[in-house]
């Protein structure tokens, strides 16, 4: 692959209100960096309760023409926007580089995963057909359907900022709802360019909108009455809020939180392949993924040989500006992030936890400035520590050393959260107890990062998800419909008086 291209613009970044870009009405302005360098490279508005309202009627009205449209039909808009995706897959991945960090091939990655569910979303008529029960009672018929909701909003985290929103949007458009989007300050680019290309690939104005912000436009969304239903995914103590004050405000809400992943290690795992897996998914995408393993789980006496393997490795992650094609490991998404991250490490050293490597500190050359810290890995954790109990969102990976696999279950099953995990063992019984008993909402046999594929969805247990359903797959197409039970009787003859008692068959 040659080198890819860089992006550069500077441009203000604005809403997207009824199939135009538009200014925020608010003036307020937030500045959008490049962590690799640490410069502002442009600024992004910050929407007001006006800009929110704007939108949401944008996509009040734009919404009685999508649900009518023909479910086939929907799905061609999607299939033109899925096209166009493919064609723009590197310039989506070098926006997100360029404003999350994360190396080019990751992003790459990310951009394809998020076009798995445009993939999905484009069978909508296949998943809206509805059941029919012929002659559920004498002359009567009876069938379910499932109609959108009216507007419905998704607010994403930093972290994917253009997988997220493909977690929602070509689900929620496909079962005919209208959607505004509410992305991430700190990465915006990436939700203007897709809005772009949804009209570019047939969509109505209106029935995709986009507002920058903050706290502002997100209460804005939460209390706005046209607003039926509400999709979140960032740290826990935002999702809870979001779910407590969408559902006071009678909303549909699923709010996706934050993550504490562990990889059980058994005595009989293949220990290359567990450092190989632990290496990535502690590593990748500097840790800043919700499904990141953060704790490794040491059964018995593999312990010493693991953390001294992993250790070797970490110590020569290539840390880089993500544009470099070699490089593993990018920057941190802002300065803030980066002191919280290497304020844990300090924290775990006081807390009596071993530090093994210390990443902190780390120096790109010709990036000085950059958000950058190096892998790091702390050993002798144990639960009752901070490092082991909240989440560090960052490349550090800590160890907890158990005597059996029993053990190893309690310790997860008793943290608070419960998004992915993982075990690695080449005995299909402890494989088979592990799925069983787990109590995580997404668990990887020999897999590290097991994100559910695009018809399967997506979701945590515990802390990780508040609300009923995952995201994307059928649980989505639920969530972004409602369904209605419709019975019909087409009397032959003249009516034969009212009925006062509960109908049965007959
Ligand atoms: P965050 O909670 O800070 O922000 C998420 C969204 O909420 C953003 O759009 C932000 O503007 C908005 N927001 C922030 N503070 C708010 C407030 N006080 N009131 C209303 N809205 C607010 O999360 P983040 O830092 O962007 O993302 C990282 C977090 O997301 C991590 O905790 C990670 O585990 C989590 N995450 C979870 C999943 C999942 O599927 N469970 C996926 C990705 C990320």
């Amino acid at each position: 692959m040659g080198a890819p291209q860089a992006f550069t613009a500077t441009a203000e970044i604005g809403h997207y209100i009824g199939g135009r870009v538009v200014a925020s009405a608010s003036g307020r302005r937030q500045a959008v960096y490049n962590p690799a360098t640490g410069a502002v490279a442009r600024e992004v508005v910050l929407g007001s309760v006006d800009d929110v309202a704007a939108a949401v009627a944008a996509a009040k009205a734009a919404f009685p023409a999508w649900a009518d449209t023909p479910p086939i039909r929907r799905a061609r808009v999607l299939n033109s926007f899925l096209a166009l995706l493919n064609e723009h897959r590197d310039t989506i991945a070098a926006m997100l580089t360029a404003e999350h960090g994360k190396v080019f091939t990751d992003a790459q990655g990310e951009v394809s995963r998020g076009i798995d569910i445009v993939e999905f979303a484009c069978g909508i008529p296949q998943l809206l057909k509805g059941d029919f029960t012929d002659q559920v009672s004498t002359g009567i018929d009876n069938w379910t359907l499932r109609q959108p909701l009216g507007v419905v909003a998704g607010i994403t985290p930093f972290n994917f900022p253009c997988m997220v929103p493909l977690w929602m949007f070509p689900v929620a458009l496909a079962c005919g709802n209208a959607f505004v989007l509410k992305p991430s300050e700190r990465d915006p680019s990436p939700s203007l360019f897709m809005a772009d290309l949804l009209k570019q690939a047939g969509l109505p104005d209106g029935v995709f909108n986009v507002v920058q912000g903050d706290k502002v436009a997100v209460d804005a969304l939460l209390t706005h009455p046209d607003v039926k239903a509400l999709s979140f995914v960032g740290s826990t103590p935002i999702a809870q809020y979001i779910y407590e004050t969408g559902a006071h405000h009678g909303k549909r809400v699923q709010a996706l939180g934050g993550a504490k992943n562990h990889m059980v290690v058994m005595p009989d795992a293949d220990i290359e392949q567990t450092v190989d897996a632990l290496i990535g998914a502690a590593y990748g995408s500097a840790g800043e993924r919700c499904m990141a393993i953060s704790v490794a789980v040491l059964v018995g006496d593999v312990a010493d040989e693991v953390v001294a393997k992993v250790a070797a490795r970490a110590r020569v992650l290539k840390v880089k500006n993500g544009m470099e094609l070699d490089a593993e490991m990018g920057p941190i998404v802002t300065r803030q992030a980066l002191e919280r991250i290497e304020g844990y490490i300090a924290l775990g050293v006081q807390e009596g936890a071993k530090l093994v490597v210390d990443g902190r500190g780390f120096k790109v050359p010709g990036f000085e400035q950059g958000f950058f810290t190096g892998g790091t890995l702390i050993d002798h954790v144990t639960p009752a520590m901070r490092v082991y109990k909240e989440e560090i969102f960052g490349p550090v990976l800590c160890c907890v050393r158990v005597p059996d696999f029993a053990a190893a279950v309690q310790l997860v099953n008793d943290h608070e959260y419960g998004n992915g995990v993982a075990c690695y063992t080449r005995d299909g019984n402890v494989a088979r107890e592990f799925a069983r008993r787990i109590q995580a909402g997404m668990v990887g046999i020999n897999v590290p990062i097991p994100v559910p594929m695009a018809w399967h969805g997506f979701g945590g247990w515990k802390r990780s998800l508040f609300g009923d359903m995952h995201a994307y797959g059928e649980e989505g197409v639920r969530f972004y419909t409602r369904q209605k039970s419709i019975m019909q009787r087409w009397p032959e003859s003249t009516a034969k008086g009212a009925e006062f008692v509960m109908p049965t068959a007959k």
